[in-house]
């Protein structure tokens, strides 16, 4: 690092600290965070990811937040209120606005570590459209701007009306606030800074005590209220983050506003957020609310808010938390499902709500000072939260599921885009993750501390106890548990180091029953100052604390010893009975179809007694350690009886699989042959290529052998939504409109001619969960040189529910065979397996 950059960063880091003092309550978190701008990492394991974001992931969410015509619509916006001519049609959703406030927030946090002008310029330039669309008394929602008359549908007729439901209004106006508060600390530089506060003032004027209520239907206002408090010191805006989530609850909603209509658990309103015990809902937004809570649990001293976070927390990782540390176990309302209820292949687990999870846990901490919450913040950012970025940074997951038949694959974009923005701005800040301190005057300490939360190679610059400190680690962690950690204060003097021993390392792989290990304990951690061991006595909290009058140059060696650890769930999660998953160090592994036999995982059986080593792979994946052993594969012969064969087994960590194309990969793999799937006998079907009428869809799920277990199972199959048939007489839908289609296909062929006299369907139809239906009608054609000609069938082609659908019909020696169907009107259609004979 330059010498200019290294005083240009001191001068941030020193205008961090006063703007931190600028806020003048007398309350706050216990324990201080050490910002990212005062941690440097040059590491194994997240420099890269962190120079990828920077080089890759930004640049290209901002290009898609243009493409998309999400910058556009501030220019509309912006041509409204300059009353010029401009094209008036609705963003595709109202909370578009938020994907470009998310890239400024991680291209700020960037614009702080290395100066880049020309990035800089753009983020300007952004800015600049930004402050055209905002409204003269400070209202910023393009879509309302754009067209008064005729906004989004859910706007709602007017201001705030339907902000219980989706208009989504506060939450557009959180991120611009997180993302001013990150700008004008990196920066210096005001011009978005004062766009928020405009907008924030008029929050203030328009809600409060006597005033005007209401609360978000998609949190966030209220953390980002805090933050926007801590950069102006503005006490009236952390009395409205705190007046938002006093007033969240099911009682007092004016009769001309509406609530979501999925249900008051939907965003957590189903009582007072006081009352509340249970993780519920959609799982971004109770994240970002249970943030907001510690945020104000803190800052405003209220023990109310505080035991609920508590609460819910305990709940949470006692019966709704993934081994990945993703949460939300159903895709329907993108949230939480019953205790115990974690299905594998259908986890959502947004990478929104892991990004949530990790900032909700960090305050956690805060508040505590309790590694507990390190604990799960560490599984949930080096497994679920990063999975949700591919490794060249470009494309990424939604939903993060612990289990795939192939159908799942990152996306270089999305039509609701929160998850790319999430992940720019959360990798900028992860730094900021690494270290805290604790001055002795809080809490009435004796003596201040220094937290070590997480280990990771660099160094990081800090006050404590009255004096200039440095601190540096020398690790290859997550790969290795050696960490060599340099404590150097400017003049000698006594405080503490909190050596964190991360719960894997105890025999604890998460606080409660929810997951355990199932082998035998692995050596214990050892600990050292200047080479004389320290005993292993660890606090209430969490950690080693070393006591002593540290010296320029003294030492901690901390040994995290790291086998492979085998872990089995609680008995009440179905999905992981008589399953086992694997862990080393905080990493969570996962079998993938490219380095097991066949390309296949769903039919592998690890028996408890199987040895597992690790091996270091430069080669793979940017460079993993994986685990290595020996498995059974179990498969089908010709008759349907099952055969099990010895052969090798590679796991690599669960945040790499989908790097190297779609196929299988399982978190929980058998332990016995009842649970495991055997790879199906070949046959004329199996080994056929497929193409269909849909575009982007995983089609061999079709003729992957494997029987459906129902018409509703989601483990295999493929659709064509959100295609739908056309209602009768209808006329072709209008742009914009979900497309609608009198006839699909699937042409199956076959690998050499093959004579076929019975064709067996089973109909995908996710009724109660989906818009999916078994088809109105349907035919089979075979190919007979060039031309497509009917099969002569001896009975229906039925389309009933949850069983095949056999055809029989005069045998044909063919190439192909083309499957042709009619959608029902309004739904769309699919299908679980397609069998020949
Ligand atoms: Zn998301």
């Amino acid at each position: 690092m330059t010498t200019l950059l290294r005083i240009g960063l001191a001068i941030v880091t020193a205008a961090l600290i006063a703007l931190a003092g600028q806020a003048q309550g007398t309350h706050d978190y216990p324990v201080q965070p050490v910002p990212f701008t005062a941690v440097r990492l040059n590491d194994v394991f997240w420099a890269p990811r962190i120079e990828t974001n920077r080089q890759v992931t930004i640049p290209a969410a901002f290009q898609k937040c243009e493409e998309s015509g999400r910058v556009n619509n501030f220019e509309r916006a912006a041509q409204a209120l300059r009353g010029e001519p401009h094209d008036m049609k609705a963003p595709g959703y109202p909370f578009d606005d938020t994907d470009l406030y998310k890239v400024i927030e991680g291209a700020s946090y960037v614009l702080n570590v290395q100066p880049d002008p020309k990035l800089d310029a753009y983020v300007d330039r952004m800015i600049a459209k930004i402050a055209a669309a905002q409204e003269p008394d400070g209202y910023i929602y393009t879509t309302r701007t754009i067209n008064p008359e005729n906004p989004h549908r859910w706007a709602g007729k007017e201001r705030w009306v339907n902000e219980r439901n989706d208009s989504h209004e506060l939450y557009d106006l959180g991120h611009l606030f997180e993302a001013a508060a990150a700008h004008y600390q990196a920066t210096g530089k005001k011009n978005l800074l004062d766009v928020a506060t405009k907008a924030a003032d008029l929050l203030v004027a328009t809600f409060g005590p006597g005033k005007r209520t209401t609360w978000p239907g998609h949190q966030i206002t209220e953390m980002a209220l805090v933050k926007l408090y801590r950069v102006t010191g503005k006490e009236s805006y952390l009395s409205l983050a705190k007046f938002l989530i006093d007033e969240r609850g099911p009682a007092a909603i004016p009769s001309n506003e509406t609530v979501n209509p999925r249900g008051l658990d939907y965003n957590q309103a189903q009582l007072r957020v006081i009352d509340q015990s249970e993780p519920v809902g959609h799982a971004v937004r109770a994240m970002y609310m249970y943030a907001g809570m510690a945020d104000v649990a803190a800052l405003e001293d209220d023990a109310k808010v505080k035991a609920a976070g508590d609460r819910i927390w305990d709940n949470l990782v006692q019966s709704k938390l993934y081994l990945t540390g993703g949460i939300g176990a159903a895709g329907g309302h993108e949230g939480f499902g019953d205790p115990y209820d974690l299905p594998n292949m259908t986890a959502y687990n947004e990478t929104c709500a892991s990004v949530g999870m990790d900032y909700w846990n960090h305050r956690q901490f805060l508040l505590h000072g309790d590694a507990k919450y390190i604990d799960i913040m560490e599984r949930t950012l080096y497994n679920g939260l990063i999975s949700g970025v591919s490794l060249k940074g470009d494309t990424f997951f939604y939903p993060n599921p612990l289990e795939s038949n192939g159908q799942h694959a990152r996306q270089a974009w999305f039509g609701v885009a929160c998850c790319p923005g999430n992940i720019t701005r959360f990798m900028a800040s992860v730094p900021g993750y690494v270290y805290a301190k604790r001055e002795a005057r809080a809490a009435g300490r004796d003596t201040a501390a220094l937290y070590v939360n997480l280990y990771a190679g660099g160094s990081a610059d800090l006050e404590l106890a009255g004096g200039k400190l440095t601190v540096a680690q020398d690790t290859r962690y997550p790969w290795d548990g050696a960490v060599k950690i340099r404590v150097t204060p400017d003049k000698a003097r006594a405080f503490t180091v909190n050596v964190r021993i991360p719960g894997w390392a105890r025999e604890q792989p998460v606080p409660g029953d929810l997951y355990r290990f199932l082998d035998r304990p692995a050596p214990a951690p050892r600990i050292a100052v200047n080479g004389k061991a320290v005993p292993l006595t660890i606090t209430d909290g969490g950690y080693v604390a070393i006591t002593r009058t540290w010296n320029g140059g003294d030492t901690i060696d901390l040994d995290l010893p790291m086998p492979v650890r085998r872990i089995v769930a609680h008995d009440k999660v179905a999905a992981d009975r008589d399953r086992v998953a694997l862990q080393r160090g905080p990493i969570v592994y996962a079998a993938e179809w490219p380095d097991n036999p066949s390309g296949k995982v769903r039919n592998i059986v690890l028996p408890d007694a199987n040895a597992l080593v690790p091996e270091f792979r430069s080669d793979l994946l940017n460079g993993v350690e994986v685990i290595k052993g020996r498995a059974f594969g179990l498969s089908l012969d010709e008759k349907g009886a099952v055969q099990k064969a010895d052969q090798p087994f590679v796991a690599i960590p669960y945040a790499t699989w989908a790097n190297r194309g779609r196929g299988q990969m399982s978190v929980w793999l058998a332990r016995t042959d009842a649970v495991a799937r055997p790879t199906p006998y070949p046959t004329a079907a199996t080994t056929s290529t497929l193409t269909h009428s849909a575009s982007t869809k995983n089609i061999r799920n079709v003729i992957d052998g494997e029987d459906p277990r129902a018409s509703n199972d989601s483990s295999s199959y493929f659709d064509w939504w959100p295609r739908n048939g056309c209602a009768a007489g209808a006329p072709p839908p209008a742009a914009g409109q979900r497309p609608c289609s009198n006839g699909e296909w699937i042409e199956m062929t076959f690998a050499k001619p093959s004579t076929v006299s019975e064709t067996q369907i089973y109909w995908f139809d996710d009724t109660g969960r989906g818009g999916v239906r078994v088809p109105k009608s349907w035919r089979l054609l075979y190919k007979d040189g060039a031309d497509w000609k009917p099969v002569a069938a001896s009975g229906e082609f039925g389309v009933a529910r949850d069983q095949y659908n056999t055809v029989r019909f005069t045998a044909v020696t063919t190439t192909a065979l083309r499957l042709e169907l009619q959608m029902q009107p309004e739904v769309s259609a699919g299908v679980q397996e397609w069998k020949v004979k």
